[in-house]
């Protein structure tokens, strides 16, 4: 439509808008210029696996020894090293819905099944502990954690996970993926909690994953990474060995920078997301047909849209195609994260786009 020469404004991806920090940009020229260019460790280059561990301790008050650290080529590619490597045919993975759909898709790739765990918008989709208790059996292999969530923004609290953390005591059978990409993107001042500090005792099975894509604007330099059990990043890292080898290592001198540096850019991008979310949410909350809850985290709005279907429209599909076609905005329907009928709004646009996109989408719903 674009190349028509429409002007449709864009709200789908998980992308920031922001440009990689320079000092970032910088080092990687700097190890380019100085030749390390050659085939990287399989791991992670030892300076990034420090500086990765450093970042744990200081955000989190987590401790890893480097044998417990993997790089990846994006948060993606961990979430592939751990399924790919202890998913059997018939295991289960237990996904809270809505979900980002990496999770699911590689379970199926590795034999395994998926086992949704529903998170309501009437709880702030935060799943409860009885749901958990119900979705766990012998066969759970893992339990996913991403909070703050893409792509309801719901983020978990340190008492929001307690009970859960009670249920996963009593299921030694699985391990626990945090994945923590959005830790550092939580408005309004709720420290960021993560599983494997409420409890300890879920330390030996928790791989905790998190990225340089979202927190310093860095998606396409791919690099993500994990920590968690010996045995489990071993086991990544022989996975990581055959599908890609090592990532660049001017890419992972750039992480170095980006997470020993100065801070202000991410301080800048929060504040920008938080004044996004607060934009989008206002305008959401004056049209009638629209019912939208307010992320407490990462940089997306979930509202559900049922009371918009019934007449021309019967999905939140056919909510997002007309969208395109008739208001020229493009957003990603709830199918595609496993919760209907509901529309993902990206924040991760300038406040003018976002101000005239959600402008259309109110035009938008008065027609349907
Ligand atoms: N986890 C979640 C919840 C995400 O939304 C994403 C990206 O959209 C990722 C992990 C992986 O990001 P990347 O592969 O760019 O590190």
């Amino acid at each position: 439509m674009r190349a028509d020469g429409i002007d449709v404004l864009s709200l789908t991806i998980g992308e920031p808008d922001f440009a990689t920090p320079p000092h970032a940009i910088a080092a990687a020229h700097r190890a380019a210029l100085a030749g390390r260019t050659k085939y990287p460790p399989v791991d992670g280059v030892p300076a990034l696996k420090a500086a990765i561990i450093r970042d744990f301790r200081r955000r989190a008050g987590l401790d890893f020894m480097p044998d417990q650290v993997m790089v990846a080529n994006g948060g993606k590619q961990v979430i592939f090293n751990a399924l790919m490597a202890t998913v059997s045919t018939g295991d289960e993975v237990v996904i809270p819905t809505p979900y980002w759909n990496a999770y699911p898709l590689v379970t199926g790739l590795a034999g395994g099944n998926t086992v949704f765990l529903d998170c309501l918008q009437s709880d702030g989709f935060k799943p409860t502990a009885a749901a958990l208790a119900r979705a766990l059996t012998p066969r759970t292999r893992w339990v996913v954690l991403n909070f703050p969530n893409n792509p309801t923004g719901a983020v978990l609290t340190a008492a929001d996970l307690r009970p859960l953390a009670d249920v996963l005591l009593a299921h030694p059978q699985c391990w626990i993926m945090a994945d923590d990409i959005y830790a550092r993107l939580i408005h309004d001042g709720t420290p960021h909690a993560t599983i494997s500090v409420v409890e300890p005792r879920l330390a030996d099975r928790t791989l905790t994953l998190y990225g340089a894509s979202k927190t310093y604007a860095m998606t396409g330099w791919r690099v993500g990474w994990a920590a968690g059990p010996r045995d489990l990043i071993a086991a990544m890292v022989n996975m990581q060995g055959q599908a890609t080898s090592g990532i660049n290592v001017p890419a992972q001198e750039a992480v170095i920078a980006a997470l020993d540096g100065p801070d202000d850019a991410v301080l800048e991008m929060q504040h920008a997301y938080r004044r996004r979310r607060d934009l989008v949410q206002s305008a959401l909350s004056t049209i009638p047909n629209v019912v939208s809850h307010r992320p407490d985290g990462a940089f997306y709005v979930y509202p559900d849209i049922s009371q918009c279907l019934g007449g021309r429209l019967r999905s939140d599909e056919d909510f997002a195609r007309a969208l395109l076609d008739e208001a020229h905005i493009a957003i990603v329907h709830g199918a595609a994260f496993g919760r209907s009928p509901h529309i993902r709004i990206s924040c991760a646009t300038d406040d003018e786009t976002l101000a005239r996109a959600c402008e259309r989408i109110a035009q938008f719903c008065k027609t349907v």
